[in-house]
């Protein structure tokens, strides 16, 4: 068997230690004769798993006791909504806009009160994150919400801005990659699909105190207090990708958690900024300082060899390295799961094309 190296923004490589593990349970779940996707998820076994993934979680992230950890579905963009719907109380909010999710975001907000793009990097095409000392944010919000890290354009923020409203976080592509202190957020949300396990599930961390009082118009299956009542277990979760979720947890504390896997990110992200910013054929055009240790767009000199790239890569094992539409070029996308090799792999192979082609 040869695993691809895969670079995909979400969904995204797995470790393949929780693959094989999967693989081998799935026939016989924790000795209940099924596999865990054929039974209840009222069934002891399945109840253990959420409570663990949500331990878990807990403890790698550190998060206080005051806040709900919930896995809920229909991806981050149906928490572009759940947001407001759960916080909206003043029918105001403010919206740091630094990339295609959080516009998206920004734009849901608008369906539901005076939603405000408060500060905005459109003006150089996402390049870059706005001075969170310096953005305008208005009085009387219900909260300010950011997307902590940018999957389309490669950025991040690197420190996060003191709100007087709560402060609402997308970190869809980058939960469990750093450290940060949950303590400052009222929200955090995540689609899994990128760091923790396959498409399906969302994790949802927030202060409890915060969302007591739902809008009357929020549906039920978005209200978080419902959901972090009901343990998650409010409907059918989505169990395979809860199972996988916990399975990706496990593996994650007993590699050192955060902390330690932080250090692996820098330590691949640097490789290969550091290559790139000593080639005269690899351009990345973000700032320096904001950029994401989870994905890295760059480009060749000229959009026939980002082409060619990107299919010599393929035929080389190297695949999905073709940056996303609004940009064009590459993305490497090298989540907790890319391991260093993969990195390695990837330049080493840049190095060739380079020689081949400049
Ligand atoms: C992928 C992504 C989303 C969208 O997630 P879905 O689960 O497809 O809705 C939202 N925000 C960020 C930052 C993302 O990377």
């Amino acid at each position: 068997m040869t695993r691809a190296y895969n670079f995909a923004a979400g969904p995204s490589t797995l470790p393949q230690e929780v693959l094989e593990e999967a693989q081998r349970d799935l026939l016989d779940f924790s000795g209940t004769g099924m596999s865990v996707t054929e039974i209840s998820h009222r069934n002891k076994a399945f109840e253990a798993v959420v409570n663990e993934g949500e331990a878990l979680l807990r403890e790698l992230l550190n998060i206080p006791e005051d806040y709900a950890v919930i896995f809920v579905q229909g991806g981050a963009s149906t928490q572009f909504a759940a947001v407001p719907l759960n916080l909206m109380h003043n029918g105001k909010a403010d919206y740091v806009v630094t990339g295609n999710f959080a516009k998206k975001a920004f734009q849901e907000g608008k369906i539901y009160g005076d939603a405000a793009c408060v500060a905005s990097s459109e003006d150089k095409t996402y390049t870059y994150i706005p001075d969170v000392k310096a953005i305008p944010f208005r009085d009387g919000t219900d909260y300010v919400h950011i997307c902590s890290n940018n999957t389309i354009f490669g950025t991040r923020y690197v420190e996060f801005p003191e709100t007087k409203a709560p402060l609402v976080a997308d970190m869809s592509s980058e939960i469990l990659s750093r450290e940060i202190d949950v303590s400052k957020f009222g929200v955090i949300y995540a689609g899994a699909q990128k760091n923790l396990a396959p498409a399906g599930v969302t994790i949802v961390i927030a202060k409890r105190s915060l969302i007591q009082d739902p809008l009357a118009i929020c549906p039920t299956m978005l209200k978080w207090k419902v959901q972090d009542e009901n343990k998650s277990l409010y409907n059918t979760p989505p169990c395979f990708p809860i199972y996988i979720a916990t399975l990706v947890l496990r593996r994650l504390k007993a590699l050192g958690g955060v902390k330690a896997i932080n250090e692996i990110n820098e330590y691949k992200a640097g490789l290969l900024y550091d290559f790139i910013d000593n080639s005269s054929f690899y351009t990345n055009k973000v700032e320096k300082k904001y950029r994401s240790i989870m994905n890295v767009p760059f480009v060749t000199p000229n959009a026939d060899l980002d082409a060619k790239f990107v299919k010599e890569a393929g035929a080389n094992g190297l695949v999905s390295l073709k940056g996303h539409r609004l940009v064009g070029g590459m993305r490497a996308s090298i989540y907790n799961a890319m391991p260093v090799e993969g990195v390695k792999a990837l330049i080493e192979f840049m190095k060739k094309f380079e020689k081949e082609n400049a």
